[in-house]
């Protein structure tokens, strides 16, 4: 195992009716500003809740957030916060909004151009503190320090991390989630898949306890998953799910071990590109890339293959490919295409656009033995597209 420094300071409030506890971690004479989405908080009761929650204090609201969150937008929202001197920015809703909320907080306090942080890793020293109600199970955003930002006029689909940007406290109440469309549940429980094996599917590094915690959660959402697709307002079922992806990626089952992020890299230029949801990237790169680095990962792909699905006879090769194929299989059960070529809107030159425009962002060495060269991301997509 790797050296490593575990810290995840966030408090989880988890659980039905948890939105009113809010109240206690904010102080009385606390201004707070509630970021928000498109308008589902206002459909399924949790916008009524959380006033609820905060009253007596100083409540301002910024709305409009949208999915894959914009620069311009959350703009709007530093000029407010700067202008209003606030003390808390609590994002409800998804990982957009909370993502967008991060950005919002390491924006205002910073002293250059907010845009730097994303396109030069310029360093965030401080951030207004946040926190958040989370009502789409998918991102861990909820407890991590990670943010993905896009920029539509510039093409551009960034991430950034900061110590700072973990939230002071997340609520998580799976009852929250039970108006969500199967499409964003499905793609929720991809999300947290991938997260997953982007920390697990690398080479060996004897970390056994993260090994088995990752195959617990990767069973956990082949199981899980599709019940709860099938039954919305199942509270185990749901919490399960809620809580399988907040520790998909809330640092944990990274700690001491190699990690990859070669697909989150790629599924951010699909998404720029074409507006394809994240999850839905996912899908369509990682089972080509395992295919591609099949030589680098076959240790582990051979462990998952047995230990995640149960297969054990077949040559290495073949079990290598039988266990990307039920990956296949899983994600195209919940409705996630796993071939670009199945998004007519896919150009025939998006492989080496893709690669050309990683190049030009200087990610030219990407996963976890960073031989991801962007002729292997040309590959891994050509094979996405045939
Ligand atoms: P999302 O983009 O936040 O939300 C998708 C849609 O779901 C929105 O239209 C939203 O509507 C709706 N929605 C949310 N909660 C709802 C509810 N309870 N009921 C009904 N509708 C609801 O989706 P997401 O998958 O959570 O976030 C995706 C973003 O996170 C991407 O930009 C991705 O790159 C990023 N990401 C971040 C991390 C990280 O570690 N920070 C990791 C992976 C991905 P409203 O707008 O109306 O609320
Ligand atoms: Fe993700």
């Amino acid at each position: 195992m790797f050296n490593f420094a575990f810290y995840n300071p966030t408090k989880i409030l988890f659980g039905k009716g948890q939105i009113a506890s809010i109240s206690k971690e904010i102080p009385a004479s606390a201004k707070v500003l509630i970021t928000y989405g498109g308008g589902s908080i206002h459909k399924n009761g949790v916008y009524e809740q959380v006033m609820q929650a905060l009253e007596g204090r100083t409540v301002l609201e910024f709305g409009g957030i949208e999915p894959n969150p914009e620069y311009d937008t959350l703009m709007g929202a530093v000029e407010l916060a700067r202008r209003e001197k606030v003390d808390l920015l609590l994002a409800v809703g998804g990982g957009s909004v909370l993502d967008g909320t991060k950005f919002i907080a390491a924006a205002v306090p910073f002293a250059g151009e907010p845009w730097d942080i994303l396109t030069k890793g310029a360093a965030v020293d401080s951030a207004v503190p946040l926190a958040c109600v989370l009502t789409l199970p998918a991102t861990g955003s909820e407890s991590n320090t990670f943010a993905v930002v896009s920029r539509r006029s510039a093409g551009q689909k960034l991430a950034f991390g900061s110590v700072h940007c973990y939230p002071k406290f997340a609520v998580l109440d799976p009852e929250t989630t039970f108006s969500l469309p199967q499409r964003q549940v499905a793609n929720g429980i991809v999300d947290a898949f991938v997260h997953t094996l982007e920390q697990y599917m690398t080479f060996p590094v004897h970390a056994e306890l993260n090994d088995r915690f990752a195959e617990a959660i990767l069973q956990t959402l082949i199981e899980v998953g599709p019940k709860t697709l099938a039954e919305p307002e199942n509270y185990d079922l749901r919490a399960t799910f809620v809580w399988s992806a907040t520790m998909a990626l809330n640092g944990l089952i990274g700690s001491g071990v190699p990690q990859d992020w070669a697909t989150h890299m790629i599924g951010h230029e699909l998404t720029a590109l074409y507006g394809i949801d994240h999850a839905r990237t996912l899908a369509t790169v990682v089972p080509h890339l395992f295919r591609v680095q099949a030589d680098g990962k076959r240790e582990k792909l051979l462990q998952f293959a047995e230990r995640v699905w149960g297969i054990r006879t077949g040559t290495d090769d073949e079990r290598c490919e039988a266990a990307i194929r039920k990956t296949e299989e899983f994600f195209e059960s919940l409705g996630l295409p796993t071939r670009l070529s199945q998004y007519p809107e896919v150009k025939p030159e998006t492989p080496a656009l893709v690669a050309k425009k990683l190049e030009s962002n200087g990610a030219v060495k990407l996963g976890e033995r960073q031989d991801i060269t962007p002729k292997t991301v040309e590959e891994i997509l050509s094979r996405s597209l045939a």
